[in-house]
Parts: C-alpha cells; structure tokens; sequence
C-alpha cells in the first residue's frame, strides 16, 4: 500500500545558504500574503474568492514587478500559492479556521518546494535542494521510495530542518494473533491489560522541570530590561536566554515524539487489534484541572499515530464508546460496582472477591467491549 510518510533531518546549512533560505522564506510569505489580501477583496466585491490557477498566472507579473522574487526557488512561491489555495478549501470545508496572514515575527519560519526532475536528492552527508545545492545534513535513516517535496524550517532555538515527504510502499506487519486493551492514564501515560504501566518517561518530567526554571529566569530578565527601560529587542540577556528556552522546548518536544512513536510502533507491532476509548480530548481540555496533564501527556498525537499506523500496517484499532463503564465493572466476573472517584486506585470486587487495580481492571474491561464490538459488526 502506498502511503506518505515524512522523514525529518536536521540540517546545516552555511552562511550564503542561510541568508538564501530566509529570502524564500520571506518570498514565500510575501507572495501568500498578497494573494490572500487579493482573495479577500474579489470575496468581499463580488461575494466569490479567486482560484489557484487565476493566483497562479499573476505569478510572472508579480514578479516582474517585485524583481527580487526571481532570486529565489521558484516553485518554492508556486507551493505558497497553492499551500493559501489549500487553506481556503478546507476553511469552506470548515475543516479549520480562515488563511491569516503570515507574520515575519512567527518564530518558526518554513517553505516547500516540490520534487521535479531531480532538483531533491539525498547523499550520504549532504541534502540538494533547488537553489540552495548541497547542504550538509544528519541522515539518520534511510528515504524509502518516491520523494514528493521538501519542507525547510527554521525553528525558534534558530535551527534548521528539513522534512521529506515521500510515497513509500508499506508492507504489512505479520499477525500476531494478539489484542490489547489501554486505558489513557495521567499518572502513567498507558496502562495496558496485560498489566503494563507505561510511563510517560521520566527523562521527559526532568527536562520539563529544567524548562520550566528557565522559563521564570527569562520571564525575571524581561522584567528587568522592562523596569531598566531597555527594549526586549536590544537585551542581551534576555534575547540569549529566550533562545535557550527555545531550545530546550524543541528538545522536550522531541522526546516526547520519540517515546509517542516507539510505544505506538510496539504496541502495532505486538498485537492484530487494539482497543481503546473514544476520548473526548476536546471535552476534557476544557476541564481546567486535568488539561495541563492532557496536554503534557499528548494523549491526542499518541491516538493519531496508532490510528495511521493501523491503517499502514493492516491492523485493527477499535474505539469503545467514552461511556462505556470500564471503569465501574469487575473484569473477572462482570458484577458493575458503581462509580468511582478518581482517589480509589484500588478496589475488591464484593461479588467475586478479585483484587482490582483500578486502571489495569478498566484496560481488561475496554479490550474485552473492544473484541464484542468488533465480532458484532
Ligand atoms: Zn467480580
């Protein structure tokens, strides 16, 4: 089965190339930005906005009135028409918010330019990219298949990435002839009905201690350069501190990804079905006490990468609905004893007298109302 699949790589590039990549970058954002102030006004005069191929064809004449627009990758802006075309669609999909113009001041900064005739491709120390030529770079693992476009991103901590997207053929994983039932915990991250407790690592918790000190120390030195009558701009302190915060941000983030990809692979991997509850990660975020937990846990990225990987690799994730009581019910014998507030971690079934830890009981009670669900379809 063909899917798309990103690969991202760090990247290096040199001073000419830097200064390259922030002219795409600030051609690219020009060229959006035109347009979707051209959108705007066709929408608000004859009540209909513009198309991709009538943005598109004003594309030579933009440029030949903004001559530095012919310094830079060229398809590089023909995807930033296409990327504000994109926008617009799903917006009357109402599958997000309307385009908004792109500010200079964002702190991540990116362009994509598209695969044609071999103006991407990967060495085993450098990345060619339209323009720009070889770049030094970080394999760390191998592009399989078709390569599609690249994205260049420059991220607050002042690095840059490049993600590759590419077609790759997917071969599906053996079966094993196993199912699993989890349950989404705050305490530990998964709790799995074979009795694991995932934790969601303590690397992780210590690196975000150690963010969140430096977070306060930057907030103190914009304090100071306020009360000194210095502009945040022209503090040094405050600007080398910000960077590393950024850094140590992008740092946690990625370590977060690393442990959400691996458990997600693992469980893939190990079983043909896996059962979980249908969260309403909305819903709960708007629960003040638990959304900082759900958010630093990322309960959402950690269901989406199960459900594209189950679909890649032929295998069955089923979502029991959020009502289900898998909570309240004895896995052993089935007798339902009633709510329970959230300080009972542990509790004995009157019926049969089985020992319950509350979270393991609830993951054996969503994997056995996952497996009827799925026999009853
Ligand atoms: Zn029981």
């Amino acid at each position: 089965m063909p899917v798309h699949k990103a690969y991202k790589f760090r990247i290096y590039p040199n001073k000419e190339q830097e200064i390259l990549i922030a002219k795409t970058m600030g051609c690219a954002r020009f060229v959006f930005n035109h347009f979707l102030a051209k959108w705007r006004e066709a929408y608000k005069e004859k009540g209909k906005g513009l198309t991709y191929h009538s943005c598109s064809n004003q594309l030579p004449s933009l440029k030949r009135e903004y001559d530095w627009l012919k310094e830079v990758d060229s398809i590089a802006i023909q995807s930033s028409v296409r990327n504000l075309a994109d926008s617009f669609a799903r917006f009357f999909k109402k599958q997000n918010k309307a385009p908004q113009f792109k500010s200079k001041n964002n702190p991540v900064q990116s362009y994509t330019t598209k695969f044609t005739n071999g103006n991407i491709a990967l060495f085993d120390q450098h990345i060619k990219l339209p323009k720009l030529g070889l770049i030094k770079f970080a394999k760390s693992r191998e592009v399989g298949g078709r390569v599609l476009s690249a994205t260049v991103r420059r991220n607050p901590s002042g690095k840059y990435f490049v993600s590759i997207l590419a077609e790759v053929e997917i071969e599906p994983m053996e079966k094993t002839e196993k199912a699993i039932g989890i349950d989404l915990g705050i305490t530990d991250f998964a709790i799995l009905s074979d009795g694991r407790k995932l934790d969601n690592n303590k690397f992780t918790s210590k690196m975000e201690k150690k963010l969140k000190r430096e977070q306060r120390k930057l907030a103190r030195r914009a304090r100071r350069a306020i009360e000194n009558g210095v502009d945040l701009l022209e503090a040094k302190n405050y600007q080398k501190q910000k960077v590393k915060v950024a850094r140590l941000h992008e740092k946690v983030m990625s370590q977060r990804d690393d442990f959400l990809n691996k458990l997600s692979t693992d469980l893939i991997k190990s079983h043909d079905v896996i059962c979980m509850e249908d969260l309403n990660i909305k819903g709960m975020l708007r629960n003040k006490k638990l959304a900082k937990s759900i958010a630093d846990v990322s309960w959402s990225a950690f269901v989406a990468k199960l459900e594209y990987k189950a679909k890649w690799y032929h295998k069955t994730l089923v979502k029991i609905s959020r009502w289900y009581p898998s909570s309240q019910l004895c896995s052993n014998c089935g007798h339902r004893d009633g709510r329970k507030s959230l300080e009972i971690r542990e509790w004995k079934c009157p019926a049969c007298h089985e020992h319950h830890d509350r979270d393991i009981n609830a993951s054996k009670n969503i994997l056995a109302e996952g497996l009827r669900t799925l026999t009853c379809d």
